[in-house]
């Protein structure tokens, strides 16, 4: 039997729109991957094996669920788009393990998708090429859910995997990186230029792994309550921790409770919150929850 080109391959993926008529909606974040070395990166950072079930946001023609039908047991293939099911049905006809859903992941009760597709599975990876108009919100929504995930290997905007990464100090820390380190320990894989797509996106790429964390690397009292306190002090970033929490915990009144509360903390008053570790902020919101602030 010849082997089957793949369809990752320019001319294929050509191939592919030209037969089916197929144009680009950039409003759903469009972008297709030709390139085999970048797909061959993004699902070895994933780690899979048969006994392992992947899933992937986006199929778009099918470029990467083909790569991941080899290297996992089952993948369960999520697009939005509804005139990609057929394309998609007939592309990767040959591959029995994978599993197509037409819908919107951000209204899928993946909790229950991920027990009835994935059962009796070693791990489960999301492994995706996101639209970059939701990539924020989609890995919330995986992180939040306190999915049973290993691990979470996206092609994102360049600049979101740098706020995702970044450490405290720099420019690039925030309200973002906190929540997502909350969650995972991230890992910059590669960045790719745009020139690997159909069509070329304007910004740049990067593969980001978020390895989930199994345990909270912090312990904070309310979580939500935690989170308030992190997007508070982010509240004006030029401003310092001390007027951040003041306008939102105090807009009256004066400042003793508050600098009460920080020292309480350890927090020098005066410091800004991107200088602010996670451990901080937990130690911090702990304080401010328990004085009984909302
Ligand atoms: N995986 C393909 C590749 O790498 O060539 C396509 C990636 S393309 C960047 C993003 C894909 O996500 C598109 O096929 C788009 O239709 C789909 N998509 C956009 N929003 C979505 C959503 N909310 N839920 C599921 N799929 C979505």
């Amino acid at each position: 039997m010849n082997r089957r080109e793949e369809i990752s391959t320019p001319r294929r993926t050509k191939e592919i729109i030209q037969k089916y008529g197929f144009s680009f909606k950039k409003s759903l974040g469009q972008n297709f991957l030709i390139d085999q070395n970048i797909l061959g990166k993004i699902v070895g950072a994933a780690g899979l094996d048969s006994t392992k079930g992947a899933l992937e946001i986006g199929p778009g023609i099918g470029a990467l669920t083909e790569q991941l039908a080899s290297a996992a047991g089952k993948v369960v293939a999520v697009e939005i788009d509804q005139r990609l099911i057929p394309i998609l049905g007939e592309v990767l006809g040959p591959f029995p393990q994978i599993k197509l859903v037409h819908g919107d992941v951000l209204k899928l009760d993946l909790k229950t998708l991920f027990q009835e597709e994935f059962a009796g599975l070693s791990g489960i990876s999301v492994v995706a090429n996101l639209p970059y108009y939701v990539t924020t919100p989609i890995l919330m929504k995986l992180l939040e859910e306190r999915l049973p995930l290993e691990n979470i290997v996206v092609m994102i905007q360049k600049e979101v995997a740098e706020r995702m990464a970044a450490a405290p100090g720099g420019k690039d820390y925030g309200s973002l990186s906190i929540a997502v380190q909350f969650f995972s320990e991230p890992e910059l894989i590669c960045t790719v230029p745009h020139t690997v797509f159909i069509p070329q996106p304007n910004v740049d790429s990067a593969v980001i792994r978020l390895k989930v964390r199994q345990q909270r690397p912090v312990d904070v009292t309310d979580e939500s309550f935690f989170f308030q306190v992190v997007q508070a002090s982010f509240a004006q970033r030029r401003k310092t921790i001390s007027n951040n929490l003041k306008s939102r915990f105090f807009p009256k009144g004066d400042r003793t409770e508050l600098e009460r509360l920080l020292k309480a903390a350890e927090i020098d008053p005066a410091r800004r919150a991107e200088t602010l570790s996670i451990q901080e902020f937990a130690r911090l919101s702990n304080v401010v929850h328990e004085a009984g602030l909302k």
